[in-house]
């Protein structure tokens, strides 16, 4: 067991960098799609735009000041992982020998999977009325979402969010590579729910060998309507459930030009445009 000034001195060699990688991984990933959305075509952005609301320059400030708390907890927890590795709690093999490419990749879909899962059950257990207000109503803020809001989270839900990766290797060995791969999936598919713009091919969420993907369609109706669609990579927790928006596809489908858009009339009520 190291000493105490041995902790204190490991914390402030360790914890920079971790925090410095979890600062990265968000600002790359979400200020890249807002590069993205920029340079694309601006014709292309409109028709793919999923709501007629747009975020305001406040939405996007309170996105990132939550973001950077998340980026604090979430270091603070991968700094806990370091300790959990180096007491032998947690194993993390570095390197990846060719003849473990098999068991790495199996690891691999078993922790998106099993992610998948946590998140499902975690984020519905959030919108309980009684937890709601405590863990996730500052993410709901983002009626909107921006890119920026992937990590908008309240302190509690931060936590939630950050447990997943200790619980899991408390069973499961992983390769340092699989741990990477893992947690760029992540930030990478959740600045794309975010994204306000349809990012995926027409003809994606009804396909039958694509369609179990979400698509930011999926996740932007979870922010607009503040219900449906808990999920996170997949749809199948959601349909297995019956929490799938019952115009998922039909919405997506409007988006990508796969079908007709709404064309709002007088009262408020939607008809689709010709
Ligand atoms: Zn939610
Ligand atoms: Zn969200």
């Amino acid at each position: 067991m190291p000493c105490l000034t041995g902790l204190v001195a490991d914390f402030m060699s360790s914890f920079p960098k971790i925090l410095a990688i979890d600062a990265a991984r968000y600002a790359i990933a979400a200020g890249g799609l807002v590069l993205v959305l920029r340079l694309v075509p601006a014709g292309w952005v409109a028709a793919r735009r999923l709501q007629s609301r747009l975020a305001s320059r406040a939405d996007r400030a309170r996105e990132i000041g939550y973001s950077l708390l998340t980026v604090v907890i979430f270091a603070l927890n991968g700094y806990g992982v370091h300790l959990g590795v180096q007491s032998g709690l947690f194993t993390i093999w570095p390197g990846l020998p060719t003849s473990e490419l098999v068991q790495a990749a199996a690891t691999l879909a078993l922790i998106v999977v099993a992610h998948d899962a946590y998140f499902y059950w975690t984020h519905r257990a959030m919108h309980h009325p009684r937890l709601f207000r405590f863990f996730h109503r500052t993410h709901h803020r983002s009626h909107t979402p921006t890119p920026w809001a992937a990590y908008a989270f309240d302190w509690p839900e931060a936590v939630v969010q950050a447990v997943f990766l200790p619980l899991f290797l408390l069973f499961v060995p992983v390769h340092a590579l699989v741990l990477f791969v893992f947690l760029l999936h992540m930030i990478v598919r959740n600045v794309m729910g975010h994204a306000g713009v349809e990012l995926h091919a027409r003809g994606w969420a009804g396909s039958r060998w694509l369609g179990w993907m979400n698509t930011t369609t999926h996740h932007d109706l979870h922010h607009a309507t503040g219900r449906w669609n808990y999920g996170f990579y997949f749809r199948w927790w959601d349909r297995l459930m019956g929490t799938e928006h019952p115009d998922y596809v039909r919405t997506f489908d409007r988006a990508t030009g796969g079908a007709p858009k709404m064309m709002e009339v007088r009262d408020g009520t939607q008809i689709e445009k010709a």
